[in-house]
């Protein structure tokens, strides 16, 4: 059932557009994800979504944009060049190689061989992309950033020094990260390339403080995904056992999701795409920064959130996907759905609702993203924009002409209901809002 359902949504989202295989007309490149016309819009309203909640909507947080490559010092600084890795074994028979903590997926490769399994002892694969850069022989190595953290930590100094900032403050990022991961796969879930969209919150180094700060932004992303329609039941927390936190957390609990797809610790179906770290000085010290309060100087600690844009929207979509009867849709946020409306004139060649179409369609394009259809009939129309999530429909027909009133369909319920044309728009925001 879960396999099956993945596969639909993998159709869907190939089918109308939201994501692709990467360089596909090449056959693909494992773990490499392109999005379309309609997936860069969901990926884009998550991003702007998150940006407006954690940013704008604050006053003690302030946006950064560093490099994805940076001087390969930071990477030894940072820990990442020897602790940023996953446990490998690699089968004695066929040479592929396996995460070692992924049992589901060990078993089933003992399948191939006649149940025989045969695996080498485990050791830590580096998951940092490495990159060559120059002119001259020996080229010089550098990395694609395996996460974007460390791009706010090394400009922490320069913050501080431009901005009125004072701590407790934030400094949010979104941006692209690369891993060398050994096992790409379960769709975007797993990519090589991939979007994260963080923030770290910067704090006095006190045991309370750092409670009450993981406690509250541990329940802030929480709410977050409720508050844009995930639901409740496919959510929960997993605290990271001590001797499986990463090299740098003193506290870690993930945001799972229930996915359709098994876990890469085997757990049927949870699957982590936020985790809410709580990094202590670790970083800064690295670093060797610190933070000058008054006549204090000390090293600041940092609460990060640390959530995947693909993984988010692989999420959004999953838990959108809904089939009733013959009819597929997907019931997203209208925050996050790529269209807010759809614009059809009842008959495409009959002039006059043409144009009149075309004239509802300009005034709402100017307050929303709005899609227009004028091919096929108006069923297969709706059918489209149900399958890309579009929460509104709007039909020109020719009652339109004379009373200029239209159509408006809803997503979810498939009811219509008649609104005039210069109330359109404030019937979409009041919807929104
Ligand atoms: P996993 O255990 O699944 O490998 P992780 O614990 O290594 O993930 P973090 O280093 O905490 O992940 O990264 C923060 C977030 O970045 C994750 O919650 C996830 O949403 C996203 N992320 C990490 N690796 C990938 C990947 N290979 N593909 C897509 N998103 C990823």
């Amino acid at each position: 059932m879960g396999m099956e359902l993945m596969e639909k949504i993998v159709a869907l989202a190939k089918r109308r557009g939201f994501i692709y295989p990467g360089s596909e007309i090449y056959g693909g490149f494992g773990g490499f994800w392109d999005y379309g016309p309609v997936g860069i819009e969901l990926k884009n309203n998550i991003k702007k979504a998150w940006w407006k909640d954690m940013v704008y909507s604050r006053d003690d947080v302030v946006g950064l944009d560093a490099a994805i490559i940076m001087n390969p010092t930071v990477w030894d600084k940072s820990g990442h060049l020897k602790a940023f890795g996953d446990p490998l074994v690699e089968c004695k028979i066929c040479h592929r190689r396996f995460r070692a903590d992924n049992e589901e997926e060990l078993k089933k490769h003992g399948s191939e061989h006649d149940g025989k399994t045969d695996f080498t002892e485990e050791k830590t694969f580096n998951l940092m992309t490495e990159v060559l850069l120059g002119t001259t022989e020996p080229k010089e190595k550098a990395y694609l950033r395996g996460e974007i953290t460390q791009g706010v930590f090394v400009n922490f100094k320069n913050v501080v020094d431009s901005n009125r900032v004072k701590i407790p403050f934030g400094i949010a990022q979104i941006g692209k990260a690369f891993r060398n991961e050994i096992t790409p796969g379960n769709f975007t879930f797993r990519s090589r390339e991939f979007e994260q969209m963080e923030l770290e919150y910067f704090i006095k180094p006190d045991e309370e403080e750092g409670k009450k700060t993981f406690e509250f932004w541990k329940e802030e992303r929480m709410n977050w995904y409720l508050r844009y329609g995930m639901n409740k039941d496919k959510l929960r927390f997993r605290e990271h056992e001590p001797d499986k936190r990463a090299h740098y957390a003193r506290e870690a609990f993930d945001i799972e999701f229930e996915a359709p797809f098994g876990s890469p610790r085997g757990e049927a179906g949870w699957s982590e795409f936020e985790g809410i770290h709580h990094r202590g000085d670790y970083d800064l010290k690295n670093h060797n920064l610190t933070y000058k309060d008054m006549d204090e100087e000390y090293t600041p600690w940092v609460i990060e959130t640390s959530g995947g844009v693909d993984r988010a929207a692989l999420f959004f979509l999953i838990d959108a996907f809904k089939e009733e009867g013959e009819r597929t849709f997907l019931k997203l946020n209208p925050q996050l759905a790529p269209y807010k409306a759809a614009v059809f004139p009842l008959l495409a060649n009959k002039e006059d609702l043409v144009k009149k179409a075309r004239e509802v369609f300009d005034t709402l394009k100017s307050d929303f993203y709005v899609a227009w259809d004028d091919r096929g009939n108006i069923g297969k129309r709706y059918a489209s924009q149900d399958e890309i999530g579009t929460p509104w429909c709007v039909t020109i027909d020719f009652q339109t002409l004379e009373d200029d009133t239209v159509t408006v369909r809803d997503r979810d319920t498939t009811k219509q209901e008649r609104v005039a044309v210069d109330k359109v728009i404030q019937y979409i925001k009041n919807k929104l809002a």
